[in-house]
């Protein structure tokens, strides 16, 4: 049997380049989305183009039960799961400088991007532990897509840096308890990658990585994570927990 990946939000953009390397790794693939299915049957169907199966589920990351529901959805159609990608994460619905930026937008980022992943992870990491006693799966993985953003301030969206920063700290804290189980956690920082997310400033990061912001200079793609995830899918870094993988043309270095 096919090892099988979960990865939320999975219908578009990066979720979706992960979707398809793991696909082309040897992955079944279950797709997740918010709300659009169209995207998510699109991504489904590439899935299937590589030869593996997918199923789709929608399921809201804010809401715990929705989290239970998406895995239990996994469980029962595949009856395995050995990796969980937290991928699905939502920029401040307006940038707004951090003297005046709302709570509203801050409980909203931060409930998509950390507390709904926290507690899928809870929920997900338990049910790896049974499989892996059962003799269901051998290594159960779990990979974090956070953001340059965990370290880098952009005071226009506070609370999106806040919620990558305390991603980061997940990943630290479930690599650390899960390690006595052989699962290893991971975490991914994309930089700046062309998706829906990136759409509304294009212009702007365009002329950026034109003058340099990047030591390699262009634009990153979904499938450049999604080739790392795989990386990780293959087993190519069992031996590596609780780290920070950087997937962002270099924009980490410091530079004189
Ligand atoms: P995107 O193109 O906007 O796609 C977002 C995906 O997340 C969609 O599949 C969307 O589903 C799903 N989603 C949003 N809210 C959800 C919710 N409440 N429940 C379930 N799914 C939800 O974003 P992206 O650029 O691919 O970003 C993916 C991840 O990478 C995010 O965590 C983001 O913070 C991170 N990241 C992105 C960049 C970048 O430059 N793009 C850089 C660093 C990190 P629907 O299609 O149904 O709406």
């Amino acid at each position: 049997m096919c090892p099988v990946a979960l990865i939320t939000g999975s219908s578009r953009g990066i979720g979706r380049g992960i979707a398809l390397c793991l696909a082309q790794a040897g992955y079944d693939i279950l797709v997740n989305y918010a709300g659009n299915q169209t995207a998510a049957e699109e991504t489904a169907a590439a899935v299937v183009d590589f030869g593996q199966k997918a199923e789709i589920c929608q399921a809201d990351i804010t809401s715990q039960s929705d989290g239970k529901r998406l895995v239990d959805f996994t469980l029962s159609s595949f009856g395995r799961l050995d990796m969980l990608v937290n991928n699905a994460g939502i920029a401040p619905p307006v940038r707004a400088d951090i003297l005046e930026a709302d709570a509203d937008s801050y409980d909203q980022v931060m409930a998509t991007n950390l507390k709904g992943p926290y507690f899928l992870t809870q929920y997900a990491a338990n049910k790896m532990i049974d499989l892996q006693q059962a003799g269901t799966v051998g290594t159960p993985r779990i990979v974090i897509i956070t953001s340059i953003s965990a370290y880098t301030s952009s005071t226009a969206r506070g609370e999106y840096c806040v919620s990558k920063a305390g991603l980061s700290m997940m990943t630290r804290l479930f690599a650390d308890r899960l390690a006595e189980h052989g699962i290893p956690v991971n975490e991914i920082q994309p930089g700046i990658i062309q998706t829906d997310m990136t759409g509304p400033v294009k212009e702007k990061y365009d002329t950026l990585i034109e003058d340099g912001l990047t030591p390699i200079r262009r634009w990153g793609q979904p499938e450049d994570i999604g080739k790392a995830v795989a990386a990780i899918g293959l087993g190519y870094f069992d031996f590596t927990t609780g780290a920070a993988i950087p997937v962002d043309g270099g924009f980490h270095l410091h530079r004189l």
